[in-house]
């Protein structure tokens, strides 16, 4: 317990303290990036840098994904310059295939199959089958529709966009002889600027009126599995996609914004995965769960941001899933409801 712990009667409010039920939890507290630390700590800042890139991870994966895609998955330059059915039907039937590949293959790994148990799964309750909230009152049917119907047609539509400009010299392009060195650091840096503009739609989605027509139907999800990352209402769709139009203005190549894209539709499936690793045998686990998100999903109120920036540490929103924690959001969240 952290020397911090919240007296059970601070202000007069009755807390409940009692166990939460997690089935798995990651080392409490949760660390963020130290890549904000001050005064800096550059031993730690290679650790998490190595951690996320040069390990096998989601992100190198999603590096590798992108360089495929952009050789040999990619309709080229030259053809995309003119709006045509055929090349666009090409990258929606390839973005339904790899949505289908990562959420679908997660899905019946550790839910349909249960591969691997409850071996490192958060919460163990099961997916809803017969509940009023969800389109076609089933969690798995309401999320594969949101994701793939909406989700990505969306993804799509602002790949096309977005290619299309690179081909007329509308969106600025940048090639690796031009400036090697800013072509490299453009990798790195947008996990930095997702984790800003994610944090930042995300707060705009919580106002009540947008919350009540587009983000509640991400949070009919409680609890979490690989088909809710992407399950978002249109508006959502947009507002999350749109992190990749940075692109529009800052000089890069294709695969940095193939790259954008594959890490925001397809990391919200395995980060909303469940499990905080993915285990194929003993010794061969991949991180793959966001006990951080996964905060965010029960109880709404904390963790609007991601790891890689403590965007909710510096606006009193961090749970590090620790109970003295669970108890400030508590503390924070009545005294918003009396001041209502
Ligand atoms: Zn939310
Ligand atoms: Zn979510």
């Amino acid at each position: 317990m952290t020397s911090n712990k919240i007296n059970p009667t601070q202000d007069g409010i009755k807390l409940d303290i009692s166990k939460r039920g997690w089935n798995h939890t990651p080392d409490k507290p949760i660390q963020l990036s130290p890549l904000f630390d001050w005064p800096p700590t550059p031993l730690k800042v290679i650790r998490w840098v190595s951690k996320s890139w040069i390990n096998i991870s989601i992100r190198s994966a999603m590096l590798g994904l992108s360089i495929i895609t952009w050789f040999f998955l990619q309709p080229e330059l030259t053809r995309v310059a003119t709006i045509k059915f055929d090349w666009v039907a090409e990258m929606y039937l390839r973005n339904l295939a790899l949505m289908i590949f990562v959420a679908g293959g997660l899905h019946l790994w550790l839910y349909r199959y249960r591969k691997q148990g409850s071996e490192l799964q958060f919460d163990t309750r099961d997916l809803s089958k017969s509940s009023g909230r969800f389109t076609f009152r089933n969690q798995v049917y309401d999320n594969m529709f949101w994701t793939l119907a909406s989700g990505v047609t969306v993804w799509t539509a602002v790949e096309v966009i977005t290619l299309w400009g690179y081909a007329n010299g509308y969106v600025p392009y940048l090639s690796w002889n031009e400036n090697p060195v800013w072509f490299i650091l453009l990798f790195l840096l947008q996990p930095i600027w997702g984790s800003f503009h994610f944090y930042v739609i995300h707060r705009i989605l919580h106002w009540p009126p947008l919350y009540r027509i587009a983000h509640s139907l991400h949070h009919r999800n409680i609890n979490i599995g690989p088909w809710s990352g992407m399950s978002m209402h249109p508006i959502e769709h947009l507002l999350y996609l749109s992190s990749g139009m940075v692109h529009w203005f800052i000089a890069s190549h294709p695969v940095h914004f193939l790259f954008h894209m594959q890490i925001k539709a397809l990391e919200a499936s395995t980060s909303h995965a469940g499990y905080q690793q993915l285990t194929i045998t003993n010794n061969t686990k991949y991180d793959l769960g966001d006990f951080f998100h996964q905060l965010h999903h029960r109880y709404f109120e904390c963790n609007y941001g991601t790891l890689e920036m403590p965007w909710d540490r510096w606006f009193g929103t961090f749970h590090s899933g620790t109970e003295a924690d669970g108890e400030q959001m508590k503390i924070r969240k009545q005294r918003m409801q009396a001041k209502q």
